[in-house]
């Protein structure tokens, strides 16, 4: 038996296809890949437990990297799915994609039909209660997208030391059509914020959340399971020159919270004793959904155009770290 903490810990890559503008410009298409695990770029191999090549489709990826969390989390384990790259790479088709169109949906809504799918199915002594949280974090501060007052949210730790994000708004949802509203609704709160600011929403991390909890009417048992879905803000430099003001404060709160992301995934990898989840909110947030006995899928989005050349190591190295 291998170190549990390291092999709840999985790292897939995900290429997209070149998009039309890349094709008209005459793009070259630059990985070039080997086997099921295993991607070349510029000489370099970089390997992941498995390569998504750009042809495949949502549900191939959702049955090959979520459908297995669904059960797990039904089971009483917490689990966090992760989208790292740099904007258009791919991390929003993949998490959400057309949340309303059956073949181009991404993993969230299959994860929501299918944990209700299992439940229809289920014993019938048991209750189910479903809960669903959706925040944003942006220049640090923590926004509830269910509740457009509450704007710069805390953590706090509860009397067992696991923190949580004090006064969010918590959504007790019966059905998958429930789940798909809160969703619909966070997200246009969101884009509506940053309309109103002027501002790109690819530059905030976006943390979905669906909490079940099970008791057993016969027996009294109780068990509860909880899953974290995240869309990390683009993990591209920022160039030095010209970014000012907002800019380049947005670049400097990512760059911290996507590097502290990184090193909790190292060290829990690792398995070292010490794991930074202080160093911020983002990680002190995930903490007990993240190592030891949790499930935690981190998805390397890429993108495949030669121009994208230097971000798209850096992402896979990023990746790397993991392993
Ligand atoms: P990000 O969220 O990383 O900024 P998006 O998910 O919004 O990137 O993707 C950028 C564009 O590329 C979108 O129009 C999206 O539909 C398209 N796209 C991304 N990944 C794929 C893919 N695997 N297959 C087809 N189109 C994709
Ligand atoms: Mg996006």
């Amino acid at each position: 038996m291998g170190d549990a903490s390291a092999t709840n810990i999985k790292v897939v890559c995900r290429f997209r296809p070149l998009n039309s503008a890349e094709v008209a410009r005459g793009d070259k298409y630059i990985p070039k890949f080997q086997g099921e695990d295993c991607v070349v770029l510029g000489g370099k191999p970089f390997y992941f437990d498995q390569v998504f090549r750009s042809n495949t489709t949502q549900v191939e990826f959702y049955n090959a990297v979520a459908q297995k969390i669904v059960k797990d989390v039904l089971e009483g384990y917490n689990g966090t799915i992760f989208a790292y790259g740099q904007t258009s790479s791919g991390k929003t088709h993949t998490m959400e994609g057309k949340l309303h169109d059956p073949e181009m949906m991404g993993i969230i809504p299959r994860i929501v039909q299918d944990i209700f799918n299992h439940i229809y199915s289920m014993d019938e002594n048991l209750e189910f209660h479903i809960k669903v949280s959706y925040f944003e974090i942006y220049l640090d501060k923590i926004k509830d997208l269910l509740d457009i007052t509450k704007t710069n949210l805390s953590v706090h730790e509860d009397k067992n030391r696991v923190p949580y994000v004090k006064g969010s708004t918590e959504r007790f949802v019966c059905t998958p059509e429930e789940v798909m509203e809160a969703i619909d609704e966070g997200k246009s709160n969101r884009h509506v914020a940053f309309t109103n600011m002027n501002a790109d929403s690819s530059r905030s991390h976006s943390i979905f959340i669906i909490n079940i909890k099970q008791e057993n009417t016969q027996t009294d048992q109780k068990m509860t399971g909880k899953l974290y879905l995240v869309d990390l803000a683009g993990s591209e430099k920022v160039g030095k020159t010209g970014a000012e003001g907002t800019v380049l404060d947005e670049a400097k709160m990512i760059n911290k919270s996507l590097s502290a992301l990184g090193n909790v995934i190292s060290a829990l990898a690792e398995g070292s004793t010490y794991v930074p989840y202080r160093d911020s909110k983002m990680t002190r947030i995930l903490q007990d959904s993240l190592g030891g006995n949790c499930r935690t899928t981190m998805v390397i989005c890429c993108s495949p155009s030669e121009f994208n050349d230097v971000e798209t190591r850096s992402t896979l190295l990023f990746g790397q770290r993991a392993k």
